[in-house]
């Protein structure tokens, strides 16, 4: 199977190839040249089967340069009891209608593990059979869940060398902890001394910048990134979507072929469109529901068409999805439109911040998409909501995810399916000064505190990876200047 890009002239490659590059030639981003197919006799057949066997059942559709052997090695690897203890991705009842489908039980405790685990060992054979001989510099500009997640599955990875960046005010007590405690022989992590975008724009130069690439191949080295728009970050979430039907129809819950609904809290646009992939491969799903915060930027382009991200930034307490450039959105205009108009959208992106897409396409997106937001309140409200009714704790993310399925299900009323699958990105414990707050009500302590506060107030477990983190040895304390950025990672080649 072959990768093109969603503009159209940045040529063809292979998995692997779209894999090591990460981002077309022409700017846009790579596709696999059509969708496989998912029959229903083997979703049926995957009920019976792991998660690491269901994942390389999937992978294998889209990875044909890699055999099934790699695959399920690699997924046994990375979902395997060490990393993911008592399942990668389980799906706990709540109430009657909503199934929540939880992504974050793995290393960092929040949902980009499923892709940053695995993706580490598909790129490394990556290099393998591109016959690349250099060694992987990766760089990395966080805002939090990413960069700790990305340190974590490349940790120790041979062939890869990975360097974190992150704003030293722009990142909660919990995620500068969970990085300044990294431990692995290959990686660093710099405290910058400005906001996200300083720090994403390093990040960008270094990439840019000719003289640093020369530098660096002298040494031995490439660059290379890990961020949400490289397929191999994208293919392991289509996996989760169809291990969900599978435990429903292994527990009886729906019956085979029966559509079910899927909810997905979504900045960039990436996990709810792997869960529309999902769709395209055969998975029956009805409707797709993206819930975004206060920065509802995909709500109104879902409702009226039009894209525009000149306006306001709101910084909210579901921080992951405060982002108001969906990179991800290209895959889907792609797939509805073709690559032309595609290409065409993403100029006029780029040139005024703003496209407004044709009826044809608005009505086909419609078909498939509700967009559905939560404000600050209206996410407090829900945690504390479900928490009382269910006894079921949720992180701030997911109750946006949540409340948007509740939303979407008294709106559709009888058109909605029987069963919402809701997927909940973070464990409640990492936005825990946030989820103490929306139940009592009163200031949390800051920091580690939190937790304990947290455990106390619900009588429920610090998640395993995040507790004991103030008594975890720090290993990075460097703050620098912005300007910084190039020579500190020169040293790191020394
Ligand atoms: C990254 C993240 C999201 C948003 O994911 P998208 O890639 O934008 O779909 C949601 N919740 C949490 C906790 C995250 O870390």
């Amino acid at each position: 199977m072959d990768y093109i890009s969603t503009r159209g002239n940045g040529g063809r490659t292979t998995a692997a190839g779209a894999i090591k590059t990460g981002l077309a030639s022409d700017g846009g981003l790579f596709m696999p040249q059509s969708i496989p197919s998912l029959e229903v006799g083997e979703i049926s057949k995957l009920s019976g089967v792991s998660y690491p066997e269901r994942a390389a059942a999937v992978l294998s559709k889209f990875l044909t340069d890699y055999t099934y052997d790699e695959l399920l090695s690699d997924c046994r690897e990375a979902y395997g009891e060490s990393r993911f203890p008592g399942g990668a991705a389980p799906v706990r009842t709540v109430g009657d209608r909503l199934r929540v489908l939880e992504l974050w039980h793995g290393p960092t405790a929040a949902f980009k593990d499923m892709a940053l685990q695995l993706m580490p060992r598909l790129f490394v054979r990556a290099l393998r059979k591109t016959g690349e001989d250099k060694t992987a510099l990766i760089l990395v500009a966080t805002s939090g869940d990413t960069g700790k997640a990305a340190l974590e599955g490349y940790r120790d990875v041979d062939g890869v060398r990975i360097a974190v960046f992150y704003p030293v005010d722009g990142v909660s007590r919990v995620q500068k902890l969970q990085m300044a405690t990294q431990e692995g022989n290959n990686v660093e992590v710099f405290a910058v001394r400005g906001n996200f975008d300083d720090t994403q724009n390093g990040v960008k130069r270094i990439f840019s910048d000719a003289g640093m690439v020369k530098s660096l191949s002298d040494r031995g080295y490439f660059f290379s990134s890990a961020n949400s728009i490289n397929w191999g970050r994208l293919v392991p979430q289509i996996v989760y979507y169809i291990s969900a039907y599978c435990d429903l129809l292994e527990n009886g819950d729906i019956s085979a072929g029966e559509k079910v609904d899927i909810c997905v809290p979504t900045g960039n646009f990436g996990n709810i469109f792997a869960a529309y992939i999902a769709k395209r491969m055969g998975l029956p799903v009805g409707r797709l529901v993206c819930a975004s915060n206060r920065n509802n930027i995909l709500t109104d382009f879902l409702r009226t068409g039009i894209y525009d991200r000149n306006r306001d930034f709101h910084t909210t307490m579901s921080p992951s999805m405060d982002i108001l450039i969906s990179s991800n959105l290209e895959r889907l205009l792609y797939l509805l439109a073709g690559s032309d108009e595609t290409a065409g959208y993403m100029k006029r992106l780029s040139e005024s911040g703003r496209y407004s897409v044709s009826d044809a396409l608005k009505n086909e997106i419609g078909k498939e998409f509700a967009g559905y937001f939560c404000d600050e309140p209206g996410t407090a409200r829900t945690i504390r909501d479900i928490y009382n009714e269910y006894g079921y704790l949720v992180d701030t993310h997911s109750a946006v995810g949540i409340s948007c399925a509740l939303q979407y299900l008294e709106e559709a009323g009888e058109k909605a399916a029987k069963r919402v699958i809701v997927a909940s990105t973070a464990s409640p414990y990492k936005f825990a000064s946030s989820v103490y707050e929306s139940l009592k009500n009163e200031k949390a302590p800051d920091g580690p505190a939190a937790l304990e506060a947290l455990s106390r107030l619900t009588g429920t477990e610090i998640t395993a990876p995040l507790a004991g983190l103030d008594k975890k040895q720090v290993r990075f304390s460097r703050v620098i200047e912005p300007g910084d950025m190039p020579s500190v990672t020169l040293e790191l080649l020394k």
